[in-house]
């Protein structure tokens, strides 16, 4: 997940919901509750030794190799290389039935790992060229993990599946971590996708989870519609003319152009977005130019992300963004070209009748404690996989209930951790959902 800093409180902004009455037969949990037991130290041991060898973007050989060893192990039908390095299991249950997929991403970044943990990563890697410190520091170590067990859970209840269970386990979700080989190349869920891991058997509905320090262990947070934004990575290069800074008149100045543009787009979304309707972002995280203080520079280049929640929205902006920059460089005689790097994340929508459906599940397997979370302006190409199938994305809580949430380190932050007895929680939702959704006709 790209993500921001979590700063919304829980509390009044999260409503625990009473379970309706179809969500999974009590024998049912408690069995369910019993075989991720049996497994949850294993889980516990996938996940420590995958975070202690994370791997970036499209580089994950050594995950995908533990991953596809096991499924195999588990008697299913296993593709690997699919879209990359993604690995997909399927597992056909003995009655005939519906198929359902479930999504867990491998791929970790490019963060120094400041976790005092036995298996704390002192892993290596490539990132754009340059060797770089590599942490799991958004917990996708422990997505891997949770989908490893829940598939050992549903090979081991085989005989009373109804219909197929797709594991996903898909790379670079974080984005490439080496510069595109053209404009348009698509990688994680996109190439998955383009891969044709949503057909042959054909999805009917797709779940996916993110732990969260923002929630305590033994919460869901789910939401029907949208949950994460869409993300749009955006250049723009703003053309001068180089001149001696004593006489500004006889050059044109990027700088001060650029100066204008950074304001002009925070304009777009304080004066033009109808943000009553739906938030929108424009950040910018990076600005070059110039390399002394007598020389006005020929050029500046900025680098920034967008993130919106609607459709019409995002590309209003974007549309927008390219109006205000060009508008504004003109003026003085300077260019503004903007690029936005394709394909950006769209937003996570949750499907609503599907939300509405399983709601139920994640009550009955937390025991009440599925509550409706805020979006978040991060964003997940899971959302590529929502565009295909209906689709539901939930965050799972990794804190300690005992700690301070709002003292918990996010998701990228070099000190990002979770607790472990998140990942059985997981791995019972994830189950349970699989389950129900393919008991139901
Ligand atoms: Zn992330
Ligand atoms: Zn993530």
């Amino acid at each position: 997940m790209k993500l921001t800093t979590l700063a919304f409180a829980l509390g009044s902004c999260l409503l625990a919901m009473t379970a309706p009455a179809q969500a999974v037969e009590a024998p049912l949990l408690a069995d369910i509750q019993t075989r991720v037991a049996a497994v949850e130290g294993r889980m516990i041991a996938w996940r420590r030794d995958i975070h202690q060898h994370p791997e970036l973007s499209n580089q994950e050989h050594r995950t995908a190799k533990l991953v596809a060893d096991h499924l195999r192990k588990l008697g299913l039908e296993v593709k690997t290389g699919v879209g990359g390095t993604g690995v997909v299991g399927l597992l056909k249950g003995d009655l005939p039935g519906k198929v359902v997929a479930l999504r867990a991403d491998m791929d970790a970044l490019p963060v120094k790992e400041l976790v005092d943990l036995p298996f704390a990563s002192k892993a290596k890697g490539k990132h754009m060229g340059k060797e770089v410190d590599v942490m799991h520091a958004c917990g996708h170590d422990g997505h891997t993990a949770i989908l490893m067990a829940t598939a050992e859970v549903l090979a081991g209840m085989k005989s009373q599946l109804r219909g197929s269970v797709k594991f996903i386990f898909q790379p670079a979700e974080e984005g490439p971590s080496e510069a595109p080989h053209s404009e348009d190349e698509h990688i994680g869920a996109l190439a998955m996708v383009d891969a044709g891991v949503l057909e042959n058997p054909k999805v009917d509905a797709v779940f996916g989870l993110h732990l969260i320090p923002a929630f305590p262990v033994g919460t869901i947070g789910y939401r029907s519609g949208a949950i994460l934004a869409s993300g749009d990575t955006f250049t723009v290069k703003v053309s001068g003319k180089q001149t001696h800074g004593g006489f500004p008149w006889n050059g044109i100045d990027p700088i001060v152009s650029t100066a204008q543009i950074v304001m002009g787009l925070q304009t777009i979304v304080s004066r033009q977005m109808n943000i009553s309707k739906e938030p929108v972002v424009v950040s910018i995280g990076s600005i070059h130019g110039g390399n002394r203080e007598n020389i006005i520079p020929e050029s500046v280049e900025l680098l920034g992300t967008v993130r919106a929640f609607d459709d019409r929205m995002r590309d209003d902006t974007l549309a927008r963004m390219r109006t205000t920059a060009e508008s504004i460089a003109q003026a003085s005689g300077a260019k503004a070209e903007v690029k936005f790097l394709k394909p950006g994340y769209s937003a996570t929508v949750n499907d609503e009748s599907l939300t509405a459906r399983m709601l139920p599940t994640l009550q009955q397997v937390t025991g009440g404690k599925a509550v409706v979370s805020p979006k978040l302006s991060a964003s997940e190409d899971f959302s590529e996989f929502q565009k295909k199938a209906p689709g539901m994305f939930f965050f799972l809580g990794s804190t300690d209930p005992k700690r301070d949430l709002k003292a918990a380190a996010p998701n990228h932050s070099p000190k990002f951790e979770i607790d472990e007895a998140s990942l059985a929680v997981g791995a019972r939702a994830m189950t349970a959902l699989a389950l129900d959704y393919l008991a139901q006709p």
